[in-house]
């Protein structure tokens, strides 16, 4: 099998009174994403490993911030286009890990819903989908609740 590996890392601003979406969930919170998309910070890294492992370039390049038909677009929907290029390419998805760094709020109430949630918008098993979250010790920018960074790699693979 010819297996290739690839990486991630987003960040975005969190702003009072926006709404917060993460790994594909709406949080019920006080502080959202300031962003062209939806926000999700999660997703983004996430797509930015497959498209890495793959060599295909990054969520900047298929989906530019600048093109209005991805304002406040669904980011589940950035996946599956990202997943489906993947696939005309032959590569099917070994596993994705990421690791959220957010002080606020907690998020393991979420964490199996965003992983069923990644695992339908790729088309795999839940039990490939690995999503832990991390608070920074109110150290840097997520500690002080300014943003929230997340990183990701992805096994994918040619069968
Ligand atoms: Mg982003």
């Amino acid at each position: 099998m010819n297996f290739r590996i690839g990486h991630g890392y987003d960040v975005h601003v969190l702003k009072e009174g926006l709404r917060l979406v993460l790994g594909g969930v709406e949080i019920p919170y006080t502080k959202g994403f300031v962003a062209h998309s939806d926000g999700d910070v999660a997703i983004h890294a996430i797509c930015d490993a497959l498209l890495g492992a793959a060599a295909l370039g990054d969520i900047g390049l298929h989906f530019p911030d600048t093109d209005a038909a991805y304002g406040g677009i669904d980011s589940k929907i950035l996946l599956r286009r990202v997943v489906a290029l993947l696939q005309e390419k032959g590569y099917q998805i070994g596993n994705v890990d990421c690791t959220i760094r957010m002080q606020r709020p907690k998020l393991r109430p979420y964490i199996d819903t965003m992983r069923r949630t990644l695992a339908d918008a790729m088309g795999v098993g839940d039990d490939r989908v690995s999503v832990k979250a991390t608070t920074t010790e109110h150290l840097g920018f997520e500690g002080r609740e300014e943003g929230v960074s997340v990183s990701a790699v992805a096994l994918i693979y040619v069968a």
